[in-house]
């Protein structure tokens, strides 16, 4: 496979993600009354085993960053690395926990047609000139940057150009921030995401970084989501890094970060709030059980901090 065409295959799995969160938040399994702005269809139906799969990811992923957001009361900046079409921004102005700024990055094609939608969307667009002060916002085919929003189009394999453009946009390596990598660094080689997971703990003084991706990817299940991924042509060049959750949380002990956990996603999914399992477990008959939990064991959520304002990030936790 070229790289032209895998990059390619990669930038389209936000799509993956994004069918995926609008068909599970159709169904109720949490809200997101912004997703359909994004993708205009609910689509086909998805098995019960994937929305819970989604259900567990969004709930886990927003656990750790609104505790985040608690902690440093939004006295922060935080930053999706390879967001897509992530609708987080609205979500955390809608409940009152926006942080100072909210940076994102995609691949420029990706960024653009998310900037599309926005400019034409009210919508979208509407709490976005809410929390802008000046005539001075920028949105063009490859950027938007407001006060407290600000979308990047870049490519996390070449950090010097992303660190050039996030101080460009007045990003400010002093305050607290959150790193957010959910389903990206797996798409890349273990050099290169330890470069970024090292980036930021070299930036940031004061930061917690939350991954989500493919975990115990070496036994037979493991094996045959690879093979998936792979007949899409998609690069899966990280997978060596997702072999345990030992080798997650190495990723980033060794490149500077002062403590790191992780967790495989059925063990997250029993510390959710378990009437809201409750809830959503009724919503569809799931058969296998099994099934879910196989799938859920190969997903885990592995979160590292580095504490130098001695904020107590290290207590942030399930
Ligand atoms: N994080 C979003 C979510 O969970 O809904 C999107 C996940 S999607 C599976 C992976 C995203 O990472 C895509 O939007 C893709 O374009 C982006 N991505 C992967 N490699 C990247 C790179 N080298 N530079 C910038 N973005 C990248």
């Amino acid at each position: 496979i070229d790289s032209d065409t895998s990059d390619e295959a990669v930038r389209a799995t936000c799509d993956d993600a994004t069918i995926c969160k609008r068909f599970a938040s159709s169904k109720s399994y949490w809200k997101d009354p912004y997703i359909q702005y994004f993708v205009r269809s609910v689509g086909e139906r998805k098995a019960p085993e994937i929305n819970r799969g989604y259900y567990a990811r969004v709930q886990g992923v927003n656990h750790l960053l609104d505790a985040f957001l608690r902690k440093t009361q939004c006295d922060c900046q935080v930053i999706n690395l390879g967001a897509g079409l992530d609708t987080t921004f609205w979500r955390l102005k809608d409940e009152n926990l926006m942080p100072r700024k909210f940076f994102e990055v995609d691949f420029p094609t990706v960024v653009a047609r998310k900037i599309h939608n926005i400019k034409t969307k009210p919508p979208l667009s509407k709490p976005l000139i809410e929390t802008h002060s000046t005539d001075s916002l920028l949105l063009d085919a490859h950027s938007l940057d407001s006060d407290r929003y600000c979308i990047i189009g870049a490519d996390l394999r070449d950090i010097s150009n992303l660190d050039e453009k996030l101080k460009k946009f007045q990003l400010n390596p002093e305050l607290p921030t959150l790193l957010l990598s959910e389903c990206v660094l797996v798409y890349m080689t273990p050099s290169q995401s330890s470069n970024v997971v090292h980036w930021a703990a070299e930036t940031f003084p004061t930061a917690m970084f939350v991954n989500y991706e493919q975990v115990n990817m070496s036994d037979r299940f493991g094996q045959v989501m690879i093979e998936n991924l792979q007949r899409r042509q998609c690069n899966l060049a990280g997978v060596e890094a997702c072999q345990s959750l030992d080798t997650q949380r190495e990723r980033f002990l060794k490149t500077g970060w002062e403590q790191s956990d992780a967790l495989d996603m059925m063990t997250v999914y029993s510390m959710l709030r378990q009437d809201d399992v409750a809830r959503i477990e009724r919503l569809e008959f799931l058969d296998e059980r099994e099934l879910l939990q196989q799938l859920l064991q190969h997903y885990s959520i592995c979160w590292a901090t580095k504490d130098k304002l001695k904020l107590g990030l290290s207590q942030l936790a399930f």
